[in-house]
């Protein structure tokens, strides 16, 4: 079976590097992409969503918020500013930056810059969340 090498670096370094891998998943804000190795080369912004990483029948799923996704036959790399495994989030801390957030909404209009901070803090927030319920 092909196989492609699939990394995921933050400004704090890798959070996955594997080879072996079969599939990813990733919304992107053109729609959902799923890719196989042998895809064409691409890049893509990526929406604040879960990707998923198939590798050896196990799915890996991380929370990615925003960023980018190029892809080449051989190899994936997602470049975000934040990413993390669904094992390594901490549900209390998402939930308490999902409360700050609402919070914030609820104070500010809606063409306000802090309005718009509020918003990516609250789907960072819920998409951690959401992550480790998978
Ligand atoms: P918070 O308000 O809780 O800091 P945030 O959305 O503002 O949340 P980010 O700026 O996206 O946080 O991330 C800052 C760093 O903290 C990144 O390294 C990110 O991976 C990590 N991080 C943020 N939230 C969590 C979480 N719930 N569990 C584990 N790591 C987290």
């Amino acid at each position: 079976m092909k196989t492609f090498t699939v990394s995921v670096v933050t400004p704090d370094g890798p959070v996955y590097e594997e080879t072996g891998a079969e599939m990813v998943s990733a919304k992107a804000t053109s729609g959902e992409l799923g890719i196989l190795p042998g895809h064409v080369p691409l890049v893509a912004p990526l929406t604040i969503n879960a990707v998923r990483i198939k590798k050896d029948n196990n799915t890996q799923i991380l929370a990615v918020s925003g960023g980018f996704i190029e892809v080449r036959p051989d190899q994936v790399t997602i470049l975000a500013q934040a990413a993390e495994l669904a094992a390594d989030i901490n549900v209390d801390r998402a939930k308490a930056a999902k409360e700050r957030a609402e919070k914030r909404l609820q104070g500010s209009k809606q063409e306000d810059i802090d309005f718009k901070r509020a918003q990516y803090a609250l789907d960072r927030a819920i998409n951690r969340i959401n992550v480790t319920s998978r």
